[in-house]
């Protein structure tokens, strides 16, 4: 039998963990709670989870210093949980490594979503370095360096292929735009997000079937961009 998924939930919303406490299966579920800061990063510490939904806004301190200082020592999939209109927030802790968010009120349907690509993105990790992505039509080699589209070559420029290659080896989770400049282009052009655009209108002229609705790489306004995962 498969072990239980450990959660530990750091919000001080009783609401909201009330209604986590509810909708996650009792017997695949393990579930710890912490009502602040402090508290949340000792339960991670003493109860090694394989998931950790992190607040905010906690009573104690910043949700994005607890990450921080989370991150100092795990590599747990941390989804944040947030209140519309923290766009800068929720960019400040993906940039810090938070693997995705949660915008307040979210589905049950929503949160498993984002639970599972968290999950299967922290195992493949584990096993690796894949040697190539696919998902739909589309297929991107990174060892030969080739992109096809239902079998055939797409030809896309070296920016383009190190734009794709960012995005397909973490399907499913969201980067930033500030993660991407700084991946292809080196720390120096963290604000040319205009450039980005370009760029991605380009890859998507050649990837996608419809680029005005696009199936592969979703835009998270005025956040980053994500691969579909399969
Ligand atoms: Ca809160």
């Amino acid at each position: 039998m498969k072990s239980p998924t450990r959660y530990v939930v750091i919000e001080d919303e009783l609401a909201i963990r009330r209604f986590l406490r509810a909708s996650l299966p009792s017997g695949e579920t393990e579930f710890f709670e912490a009502e602040t800061g402090e508290a949340g990063i000792q339960l991670v510490a003493q109860k090694n989870p394989d998931i950790v939904l992190l607040d905010l806004g906690l009573p104690d301190m910043d949700g994005l210093e607890v990450l921080r200082r989370i991150r100092e020592w795990s590599n747990v999939p941390i989804i944040i949980l947030s209140a519309r209109g923290q766009e800068k927030d929720k960019i400040g802790a993906l940039d810090a490594g938070a693997n995705d968010y949660l915008t307040k009120p979210f589905s049950y349907g929503e949160l498993m979503a984002r639970v599972r690509v968290a999950l299967r993105y922290s195992e493949r990790d584990n096993v690796g370095a894949a040697r190539e992505f696919a998902v739909g039509d589309l297929r991107i080699d990174f060892e030969a360096r080739q992109v096809f589209v239902a079998g055939q070559e797409v030809r896309v420029t070296p920016i383009e292929f190190k734009l794709l290659l960012a995005l397909a080896r973490h399907p499913g989770k969201v980067l930033t735009h500030n993660q991407l400049l700084r991946e292809v282009w080196g720390a120096g052009y963290t604000d040319s997000t205009h450039t980005l655009r370009v760029h991605m209108g380009s890859i998507r002229q050649k990837i996608e079937k419809n680029p005005s609705q696009p199936l592969y790489i979703r835009t998270e306004t005025g956040v980053g961009y994500r691969m579909l995962a399969d």
